[in-house]
């Protein structure tokens, strides 16, 4: 086993251990809804693609999405705008490789590595909240908000992110359902 699989391995964010599955289903969503970054992913992923400048890994290879919609315990309803990987011309993740791989996988984003297509709602719900709920706090932290200010600034540029509902549909429609 290389070191780098070792890390891959081991990681954990918040308590929850990652996934390493890599069967057809859990690679589905990588083809169109590449999962979203918590703040601690964007240095861990531009050092290990060797950037020395965050700014400059996320112009190239970030997007501002629309981000989650989310229901509080009052019942309203609102919107966590977040980072995700940018996409190939046939909407796929930028990181998918040609043997259908990650080939990040042992810094991939907190809404990629800490899910797969076999766990169950329930546990789904409770990882996808709280990397959530890691990501409104840097909106509630404003201008000081690392996170915040890429988003902003990957939207003015132009490097904007489908909402997950449009992917979800195409991806539904490539399966025929
Ligand atoms: S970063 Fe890796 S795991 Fe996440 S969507 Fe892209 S290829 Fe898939």
């Amino acid at each position: 086993m290389s070191s780098k699989h070792s890390e891959a391995e081991t990681r954990a964010e918040f308590g929850f251990e990652r996934s390493v599955c890599a069967c057809h289903e859990c690679t589905a969503n990588c083809k169109f809804i590449p999962g979203y970054l918590v703040p601690a992913d964007i240095e861990r992923i531009s050092r290990a693609l060797g950037y020395t400048n965050v700014v400059t890994f996320a112009l190239e290879n970030l997007a501002a999405s629309p981000g989650a919609t989310v229901m509080n315990a009052e019942g309203r309803v609102f919107q966590i705008p977040t980072l995700v990987p940018q996409r190939k011309a046939n909407g796929s993740c930028k990181f998918l490789n040609a043997q259908n791989r990650c080939s990040i996988h042992a810094v991939s984003p907190f809404g990629c590595a800490f899910f797969d297509a076999h766990q169950s709602t329930d546990e789904a719900n409770r990882k996808s909240s709280r990397g959530l709920q890691e990501i409104a706090g840097q909106w509630i932290a404003g201008r000081s908000s690392l996170y915040a200010m890429i988003w902003r600034l990957l939207f003015s540029a132009g490097h904007r992110a489908i909402p997950p509902q449009v992917a979800r549909r195409r991806m539904e429609e490539a399966a025929g359902k």
